[in-house]
């Protein structure tokens, strides 16, 4: 049966203290493997070359060295790595289980571990709205929880915390590698963990101990000098990098942190900048080990893993080459300078708007946008550590000392990123400082971040009125959080969120601008203060909260036939052995298109475990470059289907309906954002069978690979997407070089017919590229990765 004894085997050597079932902390990593194999590569293909630290963990996780016969190359060469845990979220965990089921192990092959987070809806707040879930989404919590009992996974129940700050808790150790079925996984690089975002596909390679593949990635360095000035935040070192790099500056690479800078952060810190990494499309992001780090693995009782990192300066950090001369060994470097940094605000409706705080008021009279704030969010994976909160209610004490509450009109919501942290925050006052001025305290849980925010009866959600909202969360694509597409969203540092609660607008200045106390007396904010760490240490939290350890094999897991949000998998067709022939062109995408835009959120999360109904939102949010990028409406291809003219699920499905195949054009970066696989499950399920794009962010690629799904890259992006943007639907499609599609010729070429009234009236041939690996190839053959993973076990998928 499928390699499944010796394989776990092998999982297990990578901890030095290695348990059998559901772990509650990461064991202390077996740091003698992975120097032993990263001496080994070294040795050999590596012929010693001085390397960084992305480099280190990378090839200290190559699953097996002696079949590499060359340096990697950076773009070129697929790794294939050992990852050492999982960790996935609700929503994303239930489309992973699922595939996981169809595999046949038993157990998950590496420490895994599921959180429900994404499905608590903020509306009344902590835990009424933890009690609410369990109402509206009992089915799936009890669905995962049942998985995670049977393949002897870990459960965080809903109301215990968000994914990535319990990860930094509990899971990440330095130079360990794990994968998260989350976007923002590169969180617990802040702990020395290479952490990376994908889609549940590649989770469930790691869980099932399938070599896991990562295409070779750049590293860019970010040198950081100088320290903070008293109101700097971590927060305005990736909001000013995402400024310079744009959302696809980090595609292709992992951001390394190195300088006499990185020592005057703390570990949360740190986690805050890798967290919003994904934000520059980077693979992930990673610090060297630091003594915060130490210090933080010792408050939260991990004090061995911290004695074992220790004594791994050498393996914990870059090569002494490479530190005396970055230039020659990064790729890529961008200065930072922590002494100058501003506060930032990064908005709206992307994260890479960077406008310094000193600019802000400028900014907002120049651009209209609207200067009311309607409300102020702190808390989420991103910024939620107890040196976060203890800084901005430093801030809230000023304020209610001198008889203030929030502006008027202005909702003050705090979620916290634990119960770790809720309870911690509670005893040390930190809770009362931020009611004490009128937060509304919210479940530990994502909330408003993920769009799970019930603000329907408030006017601006309620009359599409535009309005201004500054969070301290890592993402802010247009209608994400409340669905108004008229809501302008702003992200930028807890402490600056509170200078935003209390003035109500986006252009007040903390740093400058009066407050009018309780007594009509203008006052200024002192900067904030705040504890790296809690004297008294971490609270503990509520029992219910801490995670279900509890192996059993024999566990049935429920899935009802009549549920709309579950849905046992069918596996998808094999490839035919046949050049793609007739295919039409749903869509011709115009401009950015996320994963937010291909598979919404918001209300569509409940479908997340349920391929048909979820499939009902494709591409909802993608803007027709052929309609004068009018969203979610396109042309039917073919005379007498229903509807001629209409949404692009409705189309999809009446092309499925009808056996006709069909494909999406797609702009830059398509598929930025979030790991989710649904992006690409989707339209596979409605039919499609490529995507052919100027150029696709990594994690998507990658999920369209698995999914049987074709991505595609124009030769000349800039001259044959124009070819797709009129009339698209005239247009059909056939390929040439898909029927000996290998890894060492990457041409596929595009035959394109315009056909009007059944003649052909122009043609086209288009030159594309595909990036696949021999692996990947295999993967499409198949109709799915999983499909051949199920043929390698003897089973069928
Ligand atoms: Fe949750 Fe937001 Fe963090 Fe994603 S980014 S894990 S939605 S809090």
């Amino acid at each position: 049966m499928f390699r499944q004894h010796a394989l776990r085997s092998v999982a297990a050597r990578r901890y030095a203290t290695a348990s059998s079932g559901p772990q509650a902390r990461a064991a202390v990593p077996n740091y003698d493997l992975f120097t032993q194999r990263l001496d080994k590569a070294r040795a050999t293909v590596l012929e010693n070359r001085p390397l960084t630290l992305a480099q280190k963990i990378l090839y200290a996780h190559l699953h097996d060295v002696t079949a590499m016969t060359r340096a990697p190359v950076a773009g070129e060469t697929y790794l294939k790595l050992s990852p050492d845990c999982v960790a996935m979220q609700d929503a994303s965990a239930q489309m992973a289980i699922l595939q996981f089921m169809l595999s046949g192990m038993k157990q998950t092959a590496v420490p895994t571990s599921i959180h429900c987070d994404h499905l608590v809806e903020a509306y009344e707040g902590a835990d009424k709205d933890v009690a609410r879930s369990w109402q509206t989404s009992r089915e799936i919590y009890e669905f995962l929880q049942a998985a995670s009992q049977k393949y002897g996974i870990a459960f965080w129940k809903p109301g215990s915390g968000i994914i990535h700050q319990l990860v930094l808790e509990n899971y990440a150790a330095p130079g360990t590698l794990m994968l998260g079925t989350d976007s923002h996984t590169p969180n617990a690089g802040g702990l020395g963990m290479l952490a990376i975002g994908v889609g549940g596909a590649d989770a469930v390679d790691a869980m099932a101990d399938i070599p896991w593949e990562l295409k070779a990635p750049r590293v860019l360095g970010v040198r950081l000098s100088g320290s903070l000035h008293p109101w700097g935040s971590p927060k305005d070192v990736i909001l000013a990098l995402a400024g310079k790099l744009t959302v696809r500056g980090g595609t292709g690479s992992i951001v390394e942190y190195f300088g006499e800078g990185v020592s005057s952060l703390s570990c949360t810190g740190m986690a805050t900048i890798c967290n919003m990494g994904a934000e520059v499309g980077a693979t992930t992001s990673v610090f060297p080990y630091t003594p915060s780090m130490a210090r933080y693995l010792g408050a939260t009782q991990r004090a061995p893993i911290a004695n074992a990192a220790d004594k791994q300066a050498a393996y914990l950090s870059a090569d002494a080459q490479v530190a005396e001369s970055p230039e020659k060994y990064y790729d890529e470097i961008v200065d930072i300078d922590l002494s100058s940094l501003e506060p930032g605000y990064n908005g709206p409706f992307t994260p890479d708007l960077y406008t310094p705080r000193s600019l802000m008021a400028d900014a907002v009279a120049r651009e209209q946008w609207s200067d009311k704030v309607s409300a102020a969010l702190i808390g989420s994976c991103t910024n939620s550590s107890y040196q976060d909160l203890s800084r901005a209610a430093s801030l809230a004490r000023q304020a209610s000392a001198r008889g203030m509450k929030v502006a008027e009109g202005t909702e003050f919501l705090v979620s916290p990123g634990s119960e770790q942290i809720r309870a911690t925050m509670e005893r040390d006052g930190i809770q009362d400082a931020f009611e004490s001025i009128g937060a509304k305290i919210l479940a530990n849980a994502c909330g408003p971040c993920i769009g799970q925010w019930n603000r329907d009866e408030n006017p601006v959600v309620k009359n599409q009125e535009t309005n201004s909202i500054v969070s301290s969360f890592n993402r802010n694509f247009r209608a994400r959080n409340d669905g108004n597409p008229q809501t302008m969203n702003f992200l930028t540092s807890p402490e600056m969120v509170l200078g935003a609660a209390l003035s109500g607008r986006l252009s007040f200045d903390p740093r400058a601008d009066t407050l009018t106390d309780g007594e009509g007396k203008e006052f200024r904010l002192q900067p904030p203060t705040g504890d790296e760490l809690p004297k008294d240490g971490y609270a503990e939290g509520r029992a219910e909260y801490r995670p279900l350890l509890d192996h059993q094999p024999a566990m049935e897991i429920p899935i009802a036939p009549t549920s709309a949000r579950l849905q046992s998998l069918e596996a998808f067709a094999p490839w035919n052995g046949q050049e793609f022939a007739a295919t039409r062109v749903l869509v011709t995408v115009q401009g950015k298109c996320t994963t937010d835009h291909i598979s919404a959120a918001g209300k569509w999360l409940k479908y997340k475990g349920h391929l048909e109904n979820l499939s009902r939102n494709t591409l909802i949010g993608a803007a027709n470059a052929a309609m004068d990028g009018r969203v979610n409406l396109v042309r039917n291809a073919i005379p007498g289907l229903h509807p001629a003219e209409g949404s692009i699920p409705d189309v999809a499905l009446a092309y499925k309906t009808a056996g006709v195949p069909w494909l999406v054009i797609a702009d830059y970066n398509y598929g930025e954002g979030s790991a989710r696989e649904h992006a690409a499950m989707q339209p596979r399920f409605l039919g499609c069978n490529m995507v052919v794009a100027r150029s696709f962010a990594r994690i998507h690629e990658t999920n369209l690979k698995k999914q049987g799904v074709l991505p595609l890259v124009f030769a000349r992006p800039d001259e044959d997407y124009f070819i797709f943007a009129k009339d698209p639907h005239e247009l059909v499609v056939s390929t040439q070089g898909v029927k000996d599609i290998n890894e060492h010729s990457p041409v596929v070429t595009l035959l394109v017919e315009r056909v009007r009234d059944g003649n052909t009236v122009e043609s086209h041939l288009v030159e594309c590229r595909h990036t696949m690996s021999a692996d990947q190839i295999g993967w499409f053959k198949a109709g799915s990765a999983l499909n051949l993973i199920a043929s390698q076990q003897g089973t069928t998928a």
